[in-house]
């Protein structure tokens, strides 16, 4: 938009005082219109209907061509101007300058009146500047000059580009000062804007130490800031060509590069541009890896003239973002390997988030609400689960260890961590942690405790026995010539071989965990040893019958003794857990380089869950709510020698249908 001048500067909002004419209809004239002051709009018909004959230039058709060719060039142009006339300074101006006098101001009095009194707060400044052009100095030119002014009710900073000319009189003297005036207050603003968005530009990028770069697709050549520059080991005012820059990117993704800049280059793709890759510094070696954004432009052809953006060195935060992933991954590892559930509770609103995990620890298929969770807890354990919440919140830690329900009324074993986060005004806010199932470590731990008691009775039975025949033959000496007497040495023979053998079994137990357990290398036929053993057992334990179904003949390289303990505990088991009167079945094959050894019963069989314990040391398959007679040991005893004898060891069997263990030795070749 072009407007408007003012001969110059500052304008109070006090107005000059008005003395000179007035445009009234009094002063109207009213005698016909000299042909040069035709045409010119508002001004024009402003400036003929002023009384002019009441100023010192008086009557227009007495003013000289060069003032009446002047102010018609004034009045007909489109162009801002004003003009000061005489010694008087006379003023006139045009439509087109009319609105830098703003809407209520200076105008329409500034018509007519003496410069000095139209300006009276400037006067000062543009009298010298006036009184130079009049005396022969030449024009002015003064571009983009702020000269706030007063207009439309408030002082404006307005910008000006104006001349101040020189005006001849007929005799060649100077009489008047044109002014022609442009407003450029736009142009200025816009100039400054952009400017300051440049600034703004400039500081976020110093701010977010970005690269910049610029390409030039005719060129193929490529500058950037500083920073980038660096980065690139370019030299501070190299332009390079694009290949030596993408030589400094990382050979591995240099392709990928390359063909994002050609897609970006192709008007079809709308220009845009967004890649990550690594730069490795060609002196340095530092590498960095780096973000880069940028948009290519595209002229009225499709073609790109100019190609630019930003680079962003994102080094730290892949390197964090690689780190948290890999500590992630090894909280997820330690959590999936220690067997854990994970949960998360909001509690102010009580919102429970739960791994999968964690459900199938608690027996649910989805996640609840934390009300439903709790409600599954056993309820002799909900006062205990309770205080530990409650205490959690002050001391940040939950620890408990309680008996869940299922909805199959199964009872499990949980052991609860969690840790407590509190927000910005100290209140516990969040409450994370783990589950695990430690039902079995229960049972475990529940069986430890019943070994105590189990050894305590099993030595008691044999101590008491024989505490009672010592005493009875110590008492009745005449018991000594007695016929009972074998009969009763031969119990209490028994009875030490039944402590013999159980301190034997803690005693092979304690070697084993000490690994102190010694093997003595025998070369013996197993056959042999099983049809020695069946005959000792059985004929001390007539109430079953012991069947040999099948035997191969297998020499092993082996503990003798130690796989014959293997067999009779296999054996006595199956005598010890089956009904009377029925069958033990005893076969021993040859299956590839091994011989199988397999002891099979029709006893009440071992469910599927308690089978992996069975080898364990302690472990007694609980029948009813009474501990087995034994110490839960031959079984973890035999495990222990037939894997240190490199052999295998299994059972098969079925609740009510009978178990059959089996042993493998490598067959000697
Ligand atoms: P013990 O017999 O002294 O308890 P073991 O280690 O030999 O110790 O056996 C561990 C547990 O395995 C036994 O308590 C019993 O519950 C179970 N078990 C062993 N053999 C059999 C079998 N043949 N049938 C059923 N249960 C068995």
């Amino acid at each position: 938009m072009q407007f408007v001048f003012s001969p110059c500067i500052i304008i109070l909002n006090k107005l000059p005082p008005f003395t000179t004419m007035k445009i009234t209809a009094s002063h109207t004239v009213t005698t016909a219109t000299p042909a040069f002051l035709n045409n010119g709009g508002a001004m024009g018909k402003l400036t003929r209907e002023y009384d002019w004959a009441a100023t010192p230039l008086g009557d227009p058709e007495s003013w000289p061509q060069s003032l009446k060719t002047i102010v018609s060039v004034i009045l007909n142009s489109r162009f801002p101007m004003f003009l000061w006339w005489g010694d008087d300074m006379i003023q006139f101006y045009n439509d087109a300058y009319r609105p830098s006098l703003g809407n209520s101001g200076k105008h329409p009095l500034a018509l007519g009146q003496k410069g000095e009194d139209c300006w009276p707060e400037i006067w000062p400044i543009i009298k010298p500047l006036i009184d130079q052009v009049r005396g022969g100095g030449g024009a002015t030119w003064s571009e983009d000059q702020l000269i706030p002014i007063y207009r439309n009710g408030q002082l404006e900073d307005v910008y000006w580009t104006f001349g101040y000319s020189p005006v001849m009189n007929e005799e060649g003297n100077i009489n008047g000062v044109l002014v022609v005036c442009n407003e450029t207050t736009e142009k200025v603003k816009n100039l400054l804007a952009l400017a300051e968005s440049e600034d703004k530009l400039r500081f976020a990028i110093e701010a977010t130490e970005l690269g910049t770069w610029d390409y030039n697709p005719h060129t193929d050549k490529l500058t950037g800031n500083l920073r980038l520059k660096e980065w690139f080991g370019l030299h501070p005012h190299d332009e390079v060509d694009l290949p030596v820059a993408v030589n400094v990117i990382m050979e591995k993704d240099q392709p990928a590069v390359i063909e994002a800049i050609a897609k970006a280059l192709d008007f079809s793709s709308g220009g845009s541009y967004d890649i990550q890759y690594a730069i490795v510094h060609p002196v340095t070696k530092t590498e960095r890896i780096v973000r880069a954004k940028g948009k290519a432009w595209f002229n009225e052809d499709k073609v790109a003239y100019r190609f630019n953006g930003t680079l962003q060195d994102i080094t730290d935060t892949v390197v964090s973002f690689v780190k948290t992933r890999d500590a992630e991954e090894r909280a997820r590892l330690a959590i999936e390997s220690a067997d854990l559930g994970t949960y998360e509770i909001n509690l102010l609103t009580d919102e429970m988030k739960t791994s999968e995990r964690f459900n199938t620890i608690w027996g649910v298929n989805d996640s609840m609400l934390r009300p439903e969770f709790a409600a599954m807890i056993h309820p002799e354990d909900r006062a205990m689960r309770d205080a530990a919440h409650e205490e959690s919140i002050a001391s940040g830690r939950l620890f408990y260890e309680a008996r869940i329900i299922h909805p199959d009324e199964s009872v499990h074993w949980v052991r609860v961590n969690g840790k407590v986060l509190y927000n910005a005004s100290g209140k516990a806010h969040y409450l994370l942690g783990v589950i695990k199932d430690i039902t079995a470590q229960k049972e475990r731990e529940r069986h430890k405790d019943d070994f105590i008691s189990i050894v305590s009775h099993e030595l008691k039975t044999p101590l008491t026995s024989l505490f009672g025949f010592s005493q009875l033959m110590a008492e009745n000496p005449a018991m000594l010539q007695q016929p009972q007497l074998s009969i009763m040495l031969g119990r209490m023979h028994g009875q030490v071989k039944r402590l013999n053998y159980i301190l034997q079994d803690l005693v092979d137990v304690t070697r084993i965990e000490g690994n102190k357990i010694r093997f003595r290398e025998d070369r013996f036929d197993v056959s042999v040893l099983l049809a020695e053993l069946i005959e000792e057992i059985q004929h001390i334990n007539p109430t079953h019958r012991i069947l040999l179904t099948c035997i191969d003949n297998a020499e092993v390289f082996a503990d003798k003794e130690r796989i014959g303990q293997v067999i009779t505990n296999f054996l006595t088991n199956a005598i010890k857990y089956s009904p009377k009167g029925s069958v033990v079945s005893i076969s021993a094959y040859k299956e590839g380089d091994e011989i199988i050894c397999s002891v099979k019963d029709d006893g009440h069989g071992i469910a599927p869950d308690k089978q992996t314990m069975i080898f364990e040391r302690f472990y007694q398959v609980p029948v009813g709510n009474q501990p087995n007679a034994g110490l839960g040991l031959g079984l973890y005893i035999s495990s222990q020698i037939i894997k240190r004898q490199k052999g295998r060891i299994w059972l098969e069997s079925e609740p009510g249908r009978g178990s059959t263990f089996y042993f493998s030795l490598p067959v000697n070749s």
